[in-house]
């Protein structure tokens, strides 16, 4: 519970948003003695996907019109950036570089701390198959960036508290449920209600308040989730050997996939999938024993199937003399000798996908409206590409007139993101159960497969282009 001496009050009425407190400061717009504040847009949520939001709102043209309020559950944290870095961490992808350009947030995580990924191995512990993606030969760029999240979010508050007009922020808000529309044709307004008896109204809600979303409860659609029974171990390794670490490197382990991404020259972040038990263990081990395991993790023989090696060593002697990708050209991954003190945690995974994005004067967006393994590093880029759709098609609608809740307008963002975000979902489910499974035949399929992969680069471009939109 957040205190309300803890609750900050900051309020500076021409040029930034205001940061409010629920219980000391009035809004001027006070309607009676419940109704705190009317707004056109709340958003409910503001973890990185909630305040890009927040922050578009305020620099797209004609959004920035509208009353906006973000209702965030943790208190106001001062930002410190520290010499180590936090375990947690995201890969952006091209697109979500460019809408946080477009922000003007980009050059503040530049100016405190990223590192780009400009090549990817992707390996199979059970066969010789391998798959890599090379920045030059792909896409000319970058492949992604790793940001530890707390940089990624403090730059957007940054940009957010520098430079938004419209938007009102509170923190440490104890909503305790939503009153929502039953049609649009009701022209009733949302009502949130706080614990302490206060209301705030809006025309249009966003629903960005994470995978467990009690905006998308109060909306009564069906969510289709699954747990994965594993959870993500993440951690900040320190390298053996120095050197330009701008690979990311992935394994498939039968336990699941484990991953290492470049955060400097000596350091990169663990992102290791495995079962509940073996995540515990992996905790509790000491130090030494838990970088031991890794390196394992990274280098060990796993049995293999003579039959799967015959097969792909003749289907690489094909490609060979056809003058493609062979999958010959192996790197080898780096040898961990280090844990950061403390970074070690375990996260559960899950799949998850909101079959409505939106009902009624309501949106969905980020892991509200679906959550994904994080082995292809997608989650909060999906919840990226959702801002960028919806206020693109909330400013098209805008512009030609149409309400702020018109449902042409919401129907067109949700069929726009469903169609993005659910093939992407699927495709990364079905990768890892692919990988989940030792059984020869499928070894041999995913390893041949991913070998013609590859090979072809259109279709790595293909992938590389889906991934980065
Ligand atoms: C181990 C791991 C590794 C990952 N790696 C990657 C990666 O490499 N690349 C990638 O793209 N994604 C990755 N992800 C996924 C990514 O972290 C999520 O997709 C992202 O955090 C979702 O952001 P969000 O803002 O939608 O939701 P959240 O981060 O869950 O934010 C929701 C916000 O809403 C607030 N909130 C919730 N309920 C309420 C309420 N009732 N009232 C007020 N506020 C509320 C919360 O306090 C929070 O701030 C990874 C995830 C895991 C677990």
């Amino acid at each position: 519970m957040v205190q309300k001496t803890n609750m900050l009050k900051y309020c500076v009425f021409f040029g930034r948003p205001r940061i409010i407190s629920n219980s000391i400061r009035n809004l001027s717009s006070m309607n009676d003695g419940r109704v705190k504040g009317r707004y056109d847009v709340i958003i409910a949520g503001g973890g990185m996907v909630g305040c890009t939001l927040a922050c578009a709102m305020g620099k797209r043209p004609l959004l920035s019109k509208l009353k906006v309020l973000l209702l965030e559950g943790s208190p106001n944290k001062k930002f410190d950036i520290k010499k180590e870095y936090s375990n947690r961490v995201v890969a952006l992808n091209q697109n979500t570089k460019s809408l946080m350009n477009s922000l003007d947030v980009w050059p503040h995580v530049v100016c405190i701390r990223l590192q780009p990924v400009r090549n990817m191995q992707v390996w199979d512990a059970c066969s010789d198959a391998m798959i890599t993606f090379n920045s030059s030969e792909l896409l000319d760029n970058d492949v992604a960036y790793i940001v530890e999240n707390d940089v990624l979010l403090h730059a957007i508050n940054k940009e957010l508290t520098a430079s938004v007009e419209n938007v009102d922020i509170v923190y440490g808000a104890q909503i305790q449920g939503y009153k929502l529309p039953q049609s649009s044709d009701a022209g009733e307004d949302n009502v949130v209600k706080m614990s302490n008896g206060d209301q705030y109204s809006c025309q249009l809600l966003i629903g960005a308040d994470g995978a467990n979303s009690a905006v998308r409860n109060a909306m009564g659609v069906q969510y289709v989730s699954w747990k994965y029974n594993h959870m993500g171990v993440v951690a900040t390794l320190e390298l053996a050997e120095e050197y330009e670490n701008t690979t990311a490197w992935q394994r498939f382990l039968p336990s699941g996939p484990v991953a290492l991404l470049p955060l400097d020259n000596k350091h990169s972040s663990l992102v290791w999938s495995t079962s509940p038990t073996h995540a515990k263990e992996l905790l509790q081990l000491s130090e030494e024993s838990f970088v031991d395991a890794l390196n394992d993790a990274l280098w060990k023989q796993y049995p293999r199937s003579a039959g799967v090696d015959a097969c792909t060593s003749w289907v690489s002697s094909v490609l060979k003399g056809a003058g493609l990708a062979d999958g010959a050209a192996r790197q080898l991954p780096p040898s961990v000798c280090g844990a950061a003190a403390g970074s070690r945690a375990a996260f559960p995974l899950a799949f998850g996908h909101s079959t409505r994005y939106v009902a009624p004067g309501v949106a969905l967006i980020g892991d509200a409206a679906h959550r994904v393994h994080p082995l292809a590093g997608q989650g909060v880029n999906l919840g990226f590409g959702d801002v960028q759709d919806l206020t693109e098609y909330l400013g098209e609608a805008l512009y030609t007139g149409l309400d702020i809740t018109h449902p042409s307008w919401l129907r067109q963002y949700e069929t726009s993101r469903q169609r993005h975000n659910v093939p992407t979902q699927l495709a990364i489910d079905v990768l890892y159960r692919l990988y989940s499974l030792e059984l020869t035949p499928l070894v041999l399929a995913r390893s041949i497969g991913l070998q013609l992969t590859n090979a072809f680069r259109p279709v790595k471009k293909l992938i590389m282009s889906h991934a980065t939109t």
